[in-house]
């Protein structure tokens, strides 16, 4: 492949004790923690608006904060869905703690949460790289609607869902030991006989809420005609009559890569449209529906895998071994969709999993902490972890852990565990 060398002067327009890349679940909630915290900080997101696959991707619910009705995923996480809540933006589903919301209520009570903790905010900013020296980061440069422009930073979040800081600065990654969960891309219907629909809630423990009786209906018609690849598939009330999120194309794609990714979208736009044709003929909740719109960006499940200073296993998370850098907790089963068909493995849990500090940060790097998807757990771990309420909580303690080392420019890695985990403790995290 031919290469082309550029080089440019970029100027840096502010300096930050954090900056959080990536304003999906992680990052907003790490950015608040940060700010509350008393850190100067800032998040920089390509969209314009905070909740990554939550909103840009339209996953809906957001699972789970409870197990057998017991919050483990507490503090600014569950205070957000208790906002949402107040005006009616948002479902709390026993006793599992799923929360069905409307987006753009997600959207704006995030941007008020942030503008309130008085976060600085880097809107239509695509981090395209960073300057750094022995595993130590200075600077983030990103491509903004002014051109490129860098920020300092004394800690930076890697909070970009697919580690793009990590691999930037050559983070080691674990090799796959299995297919890579697949990409969907999420649609809304319109006019659909939501209280004909019935299944939608997920109100039991330990039962997967997929739609069977459609699921059967479409593996009927698979053979005899073209049915696309698809999962579940799984309805989401948006909390207005007559909408329903769709989770149920699939396809394998590796989104880290723009061939891929591209190819992905292409596809999986048309599989939503005869979905939804298939939809209509085989149940009468759908009869007059029709495809109000599809999500901005295909959603990915999972990416990359960081090494960190621990690889959190799936041993580990099944036993629920009790860390004594435990920051964060999940309660969602260990789910693994197939890439190639309609399957999914799914392993319900004991109790909730303990999730170590450890799995957010990387032997050789000083001041780089990933509470997102990617961060330091193998695949089956990584397979309950990835949902939202643990990634925000995750987030939540990253940012926490950045501000506390602020106060000292001390290395990520000599946080203090106690005094993060009493504080942790104390905004109601169950750890
Ligand atoms: C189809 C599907 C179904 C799912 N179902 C559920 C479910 O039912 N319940 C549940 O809780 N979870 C579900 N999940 C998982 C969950 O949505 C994600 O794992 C979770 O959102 C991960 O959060 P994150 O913050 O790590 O990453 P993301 O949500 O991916 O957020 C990353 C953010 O970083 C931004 N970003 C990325 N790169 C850059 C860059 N270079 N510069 C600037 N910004 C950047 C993105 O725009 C985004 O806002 C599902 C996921 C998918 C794809």
């Amino acid at each position: 492949m031919k290469k082309i060398i550029q080089t440019r002067e970029i100027p840096v327009i502010g300096r930050y004790d954090v900056v959080v890349c990536g304003g999906g679940p992680a990052g907003w909630i790490a950015a608040i923690a940060a700010a509350r915290s008393g850190a100067k900080t800032a998040m920089v997101e390509q969209f314009g608006f905070a909740g990554g696959m939550a909103t840009a991707g339209l996953v809906l619910p957001i699972s789970v904060f409870t197990y057998n009705d017991k919050l483990v995923c507490g503090g600014i996480p569950w205070e957000f869905v208790r906002r949402m809540e107040t005006v009616g933006g948002a479902q709390v589903e026993k006793p599992l703690g799923n929360v069905a919301h409307d987006p753009e209520v997600y959207k704006l009570t995030a941007q008020r949460m942030l503008l309130e903790a008085g976060v600085e905010l880097h809107y239509h900013c695509t981090v395209t790289g960073c300057c750094h020296k022995n595993g130590h980061l200075t600077h983030i440069i990103m491509d903004t609607r002014s051109g490129p422009q860098a920020l300092c930073a004394m800690y930076v979040i890697d909070a970009t869902g697919d580690g793009a800081i990590c691999n930037y600065m050559n983070v080691p990654m674990q090799k796959k030991t299995m297919d890579m969960q697949p990409a969907s891309l999420i649609f809304c219907l319109g006019n659909v006989d939501t209280d004909k629909l019935g299944v939608d809630h997920h109100n039991k423990q330990g039962v997967n809420m997929h739609h069977e009786p459609i699921q059967k209906a479409l593996q009927e018609l698979a053979q005899t005609e073209d049915v696309p690849q698809f999962g579940g598939p799984w309805f989401c009330h948006i909390l207005h009559d007559g909408f329903t999120l769709v989770n149920a194309t699939r396809t394998f794609a590796n989104m880290a890569d723009h061939a891929d990714a591209t190819a992905a979208e292409c596809k999986l736009r048309e599989d939503a449209y005869k979905l939804t044709e298939l939809f209509r003929r085989v149940d009468p909740a759908f009869k007059n529906c029709y495809l109000a719109y599809t999500a901005p960006i295909c959603g990915t499940r999972e990416t990359r895998h960081i090494i960190g200073s621990h690889i959190l296993t799936g041993e580990e998370y099944l036993n629920q071994v009790h860390f004594e850098d435990a920051v964060a907790r999940s309660a969602h089963p260990i789910d693994i969709h197939s890439a190639y068909d309609t399957r999914q493995r799914i392993t319900f849990l004991k109790d909730a999993a303990y999730i170590p500090y450890r799995s957010m940060i990387v032997p050789g790097f000083d001041n780089l902490i990933v509470p997102s998807r990617c961060l330091s757990a193998d695949e089956t771990a990584s397979a309950s972890i990835r949902v939202q309420a643990p990634i925000m909580c995750l987030g939540q303690a990253a940012g926490l852990a950045a501000a506390m080392c602020t106060k000292d420019h001390i290395s990520i890695h000599d946080v203090d565990i106690p005094t993060l985990r009493q504080t942790l403790i104390s905004w109601g995290v169950d750890i």
